[in-house]
């Protein structure tokens, strides 16, 4: 597999120096995320107030795909409305499994390239759906113990 040819520039700047990278001890949702396929481990953090995201962060440990598309999601939902944020997902989920252009993405159509690798699609999108599950589950820490 030319792995080298998903590592854009974009790819590798977020992965050596993941953006929003710490635990937020004052998020209001919190969810752990897990990838078997690869081993990508992710927590993730969100501080919402007024249906707003205040502050997204995550930490965790995760292949250079994991770490790069969670630490572009925390940029792109940083301040979005949960609408928004969901719409995003939404965009994001369809580049990486159909193919869409979305142009609205911004940065993260830098991860375009991972529809071409199956196994990959499954790091690209580990922090959107911890996100989503996150959403989902008030106050609630998951814990995979
Ligand atoms: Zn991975």
């Amino acid at each position: 597999m030319a792995l080298n040819e998903l590592y854009q520039e974009v790819i590798i700047d977020h992965s050596r120096k993941p953006r929003n990278f710490y635990a937020c001890s004052k998020a209001t949702h919190s969810k752990q995320g897990y990838n078997p396929l690869c081993g990508d481990q992710i927590t993730l953090y969100m501080k919402i107030v007024d249906d707003k995201i205040q502050k997204i962060s995550f930490q965790g440990n995760g292949c250079a795909i994991s770490t790069a598309s969670a630490s572009l999601m925390t940029e792109a939902l940083t301040g979005k409305t949960l609408e928004e944020a969901k719409v995003i997902f939404a965009g994001f989920h369809d580049l990486v499994t159909k193919g869409n252009d979305e142009k609205a993405l911004g940065k993260l159509t830098a991860l375009a390239g991972v529809i071409e690798y199956p196994m990959r699609v499954k790091c690209a999108t580990l922090a959107w759906h911890t996100m989503m599950a996150a959403l989902k589950n008030d106050q609630e820490l998951v814990c995979t113990e």
